[in-house]
């Protein structure tokens, strides 16, 4: 590829909307166009990635067994009607009329179709196991879009659905997926870590999530993790065992006392001269438009998804203060469950099961309740967040904690859609059961954003070898210059002839702004045609590591393989 006709412009600065590296430099390096909010367009050197992305995964894949497919991607509402998922799937699911009035939407993911292609073509136990995949377009209207492509609106997923005739056998896959989701990664370039992680909208019991472990990222999920036993979930999964803590508050009595300006827990607890972990504090919220009070102990924090579970609710926010007013007629801060409105739900975290003697809110401005004990201990369930330094579930080591970016998961989904899609097949005994599935994913799109997140510098994006979009740029110093020039295409004709992916940069443009471009861009290998081919030398560059050497033209392929190998 010559740069100067390659479709592509750098930009001075970084776009003022993006707020992940990732983002910045792939806008800045030209690589994608943004046409809307979470929606980009992939320019010619972004497409190329992808398409490596797509072709490690594609190998992968069907050396695995899986087999190829591609399904619409506008999807008619009544099969999300008959799996349940059309009243349920929430504002991500963009949906549509087509002129005779019928609905659709578009695509977030294709349980539904897959699920409704078995009928008339997999009937038979004999049939079984199945598994298909594609690499497609998926819409959902995130809530937040942002970060580019590592959390878009439009992306690329590679979706895999796999059937079963029994329990068995989809653990059998589930394994032959984990191994290949490792390899596929590796392939990339990227190291992943197998956590464990809620389920979702998706559905199903087992689940594990890929992720890209970095601690610099905006990636969205902290992972936990034990350095003993090798324990990790997701933030939204993880449990830990709690450090010993003093759980009775040491009241002797049950008493309301005049608590002023002590909305916080920090505040309470140096008023009272108590712990934190002798409050049993309130947090109001709302789920799917209904309030919902969590009760937790003063030093524990909620995590949001752990409540939807515990509700089955599909979305939640924090209530405003307003709302607490009108629920409590209380003001924010003197909260409890103590003679509240019937309407509001209230959930005890597992936390609040062993405190004694502990510190409530009165339902009254500046005023707590002293020293309560539950008369009947409430049915309680794990709502809380993990936090660094607990004891690991499994060998009790203290947990650490990172941030990671998920890259791929894989479910167990059983019969969550082939029970009420009625997608049967025969058994040996002649008996009709529904199949048994389970479904993988990767974020192609997330892929390429993850590995920036990973790997870049001051200068621009570092891609691994394996999924850049050219192997080697050839930039020759000065274009008028015929001996460089003439060195330079002749490099350029011999690394494409080899298979070497490179591009010539022949822009009458200053050293410094190709050099400049090349960093940017993160090709792998530069080879600089400059004044020193008088002494029959040009330069060899890593960009990885910046290490430079001065070689014969002749030696720059062998020098290339050596390091493209
Ligand atoms: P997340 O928790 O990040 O929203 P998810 O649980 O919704 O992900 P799945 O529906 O299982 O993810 O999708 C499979 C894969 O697709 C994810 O592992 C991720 O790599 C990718 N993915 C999901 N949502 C997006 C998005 N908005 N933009 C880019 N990639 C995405
Ligand atoms: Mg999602």
């Amino acid at each position: 590829m010559l740069m100067s006709k390659l479709f592509v412009q750098t930009l001075r600065e970084f776009p003022n909307d993006a707020e992940a590296i990732s983002h910045k430099l792939l806008v800045r390096a030209g690589y994608i166009k943004k046409l809307m909010t979470g929606s980009y367009t992939y320019l010619p050197l972004m497409q190329r990635v992808l398409t490596k992305i797509s072709n490690i995964i594609r190998e992968e894949m069907n050396a695995s067994g899986a087999q190829e497919v591609l399904m619409p991607f506008v999807q008619p509402a009544s099969i999300w009607e008959k799996s349940g998922r059309w009243a349920v799937y929430g504002k991500e699911l963009a949906r549509l009329k087509d002129r005779s009035g019928n609905e659709m939407c578009l695509a977030p993911t294709h349980e539904e179709v897959v699920t409704s292609l078995t009928e008339g073509i997999l009937s038979s136990y004999r049939q079984l196991p199945v598994n298909l995949y594609q690499i497609q377009t998926k819409f959902r209207d995130e809530i937040r879009p942002r970060f580019g492509l590592l959390r878009g609106r439009e992306f690329t997923m590679k979706d895999a659905y796999s059937f079963h005739s029994s329990q068995e056998d989809l653990d059998r896959e589930y394994e032959v997926m984990s191994k290949t989701y490792t390899k596929i990664f590796e392939r990339c370039g990227l190291e992943t870590r197998a956590v464990q992680s809620d389920s979702g909208a998706i559905g199903g019991k087992v689940s594990h999530e890929f992720m890209v472990l970095t601690d610099t990222a905006v990636g969205e999920n902290d992972v936990f993790y034990c350095g003993k036993c090798g324990y990790s979930a997701n933030s939204n999964h993880a449990i830990s065992i709690l450090n010993e803590t003093e759980t009775d508050g040491g009241f002797s009595s049950q008493e309301k006392v005049y608590t002023p300006d002590t909305r916080t827990i920090e505040q309470l607890a140096e008023f009272l001269n108590i712990k934190p972990n002798n409050i049993l504090k309130s947090v109001f919220c709302i789920v799917d438009d209904k309030p919902v009070l969590v009760m937790i102990r003063g030093d524990k924090e909620l995590e949001e998804t752990k409540l939807l579970n515990a509700v089955q609710g599909l979305e939640m926010r924090y209530g405003t203060d307003e709302e607490i007013r009108q629920y409590f007629n209380c003001e924010p801060g003197f909260l409890s469950f103590l003679n509240i409105n019937k309407e509001i739900k209230v959930i005890y975290d597992d936390t609040s099961k062993t405190m004694k003697n502990f510190v409530i809110g009165a339902n009254e401005k500046d005023y707590h309740i002293v020293g309560y004990n539950f008369k009947e201990t409430p049915e309680t369930v794990d709502v809380s967040l993990v936090k660094e330094g607990e004891k690991c579930p499994v060998c009790k080591a203290p947990l650490h904690v990172t941030r990671g970016i998920e890259v791929g998961n894989i479910f167990q989904l059983g019969t969550k859609y082939s029970k009420p899609m009625n997608a049967c097949y025969t058994d040996e005994d002649g008996s009709l059961k529904p199949f048994i599935m389970g479904c993988y994913g990767i974020g192609v799109t997330r892929v390429a954003a993850a590995a920036i997140e990973k790997y870049h510098d001051d200068f621009g994006i570092i891609w691994p070898k394996e999924i850049a979009p050219y192997h080697v740029v050839v930039v020759p110093v000065n274009v008028s210059d015929e001996l460089q020039m003439n060195t330079a295409k002749d490099l350029y004709e011999k690394l494409q002839k080899e298979g070497i992916e490179v591009v010539l940069d022949d822009r009458d443009e200053r050293a410094g702004v190709k050099f400049k471009d090349a960093d940017l861009m993160g090709f792998p290998l530069r080879i600089t045609v400059g004044k020193t081919i008088n002494e029959g030398l040009v330069e060899f560059k890593v960009r990885k590591n910046g290490e430079m050497i001065k070689i014969a033209p002749d030696d720059v392929i062998n020098k290339c393989k050596e390091y493209l190998k």
